[in-house]
C-alpha cells in the first residue's frame, strides 16, 4: 500500500547545460507509471525553476533545504512560504551534510519539518548514524533520537517521507547491505508504531540512501520495509532511471 519513492538529490551540482541534459534524459525515459513509483528530483534552489519548467507533468521537485520559520531578514536563506509560492511541493530536510558541515541539531530539524509541514510542504526528512557510532552499537539509538526530535512536533505524518541515509554510506560506494537497510526501517517502523501510531508506522514511507545505484537497486527495493530510495550521486546520471524502474 506504500508508494514506492525514488528520490533524485542532487546536491551542489550542474550547469545550466548539465541541468537540461540531465532532464532530457528523463523525459525520454520510459518509467513504471506514476500510480507505481513517485519520482521527486531536488536541483539547487537556482535551478528549480528551469527544471520545473522542463521537468514531465509525473515527476516533481524538491528543494534541498528551507528556512525553518518565516521568511524575513535572513540573509541566504529561502523560505517554505516561497517554495509553496513556486509550486514546489517538496523539500528534503535534515540532510547529513547540513547537520554535519551546517551543525543542524535533532532540535532544529525537527523545526524545519514542522514548519515546512505547517505551510503546505511535503517533507523528506533525512536520519541516520555515522561509522562511529554504527560501530559502537548506538545505531537505533542515533535514529531513535532523530525520529523522536521529528515526532515530537509533527501531528500529521501523511506528507513525510523518513529517508534512512547511513552517514559512512553516502558519496562513499559503500552501500548498506539488504539487509543492514531492512534491519533498520523494520526498528524505524517498530518506533513509530510504539511511539506515534500503529497507522503511522503502517502507511509512513522509509526510503534509503548512501550509494545506491543502477547495480544493487534491484536488491535492496526488494525488502519489505525499503520503500524507495534518496539516491544521490546516481541521480545526475543516466542510471537513476535504472533506479526508478527498481520499483517493479
Ligand atoms: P550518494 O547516493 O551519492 O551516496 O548520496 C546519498 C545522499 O546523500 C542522498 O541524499
Amino acid at each position: 500500500a506504500r508508494k514506492f519513492f525514488v528520490g533524485g538529490n542532487w546536491k551542489c551540482n550542474g550547469t545550466t547545460e548539465e541541468v537540461k541534459k540531465i532532464v532530457t534524459t528523463l523525459n525520454e525515459a520510459e518509467v513504471p507509471s506514476h500510480d507505481v513509483v513517485e519520482v521527486v528530483v531536488s536541483p539547487p534552489f537556482v535551478f528549480i525553476p528551469p527544471v520545473k519548467d522542463l521537468l514531465r507533468p509525473d515527476f516533481q521537485v524538491a528543494a534541498q533545504n528551507c528556512w525553518v520559520r518565516k521568511g524575513g531578514a535572513f540573509t541566504g536563506e529561502v523560505s517554505a512560504e516561497m517554495l509553496v509560492n513556486l509550486s514546489v511541493p517538496w523539500v528534503i530536510l535534515g540532510h547529513s551534510e547540513r547537520r554535519s558541515l551546517l551543525n543542524e541539531s535533532n532540535e532544529f530539524v525537527g523545526d524545519k519539518v514542522a514548519y515546512a509541514l505547517s505551510q503546505g510542504l511535503k517533507v523528506i526528512a533525512c536520519i541516520g548514524e555515522t561509522l562511529e557510532q554504527r560501530e559502537s552499537g548506538s545505531t537505533m539509538a542515533v535514529v531513535a533520537a532523530q525520529t523522536k526530535a521529528i515526532a515530537e512536533k509533527v501531528t500529521n505524518w501523511t506528507n513525510v517521507v523518513l529517508a534512512y541515509e547511513p552517514v559512512w554510506a553516502i558519496g562513499t560506494g559503500k552501500v548498506a547491505t539488504p539487509a543492514q537497510a531492512q534491519e533498520v526501517h523494520l526498528e524505524l517502523r517498530k518506533w513509530l508504531h510504539d511511539n506515534v501510531c500503529a497507522e503511522v508506522a503502517a502507511s509512513t514511507r522509509i526510503i534509503y540512501g548512501g550509494s545506491v545505484n543502477g547495480a544493487n537497486c534491484k536488491e535492496l527495493a526488494a525488502k519489505p520495509d525499503v520503500d524507495g530510495f534518496l539516491v544521490g550521486g546516481a541521480s545526475l546520471k543516466p542510471e537513476f532511471i535504472d533506479i526508478i524502474k527498481s520499483a517493479t
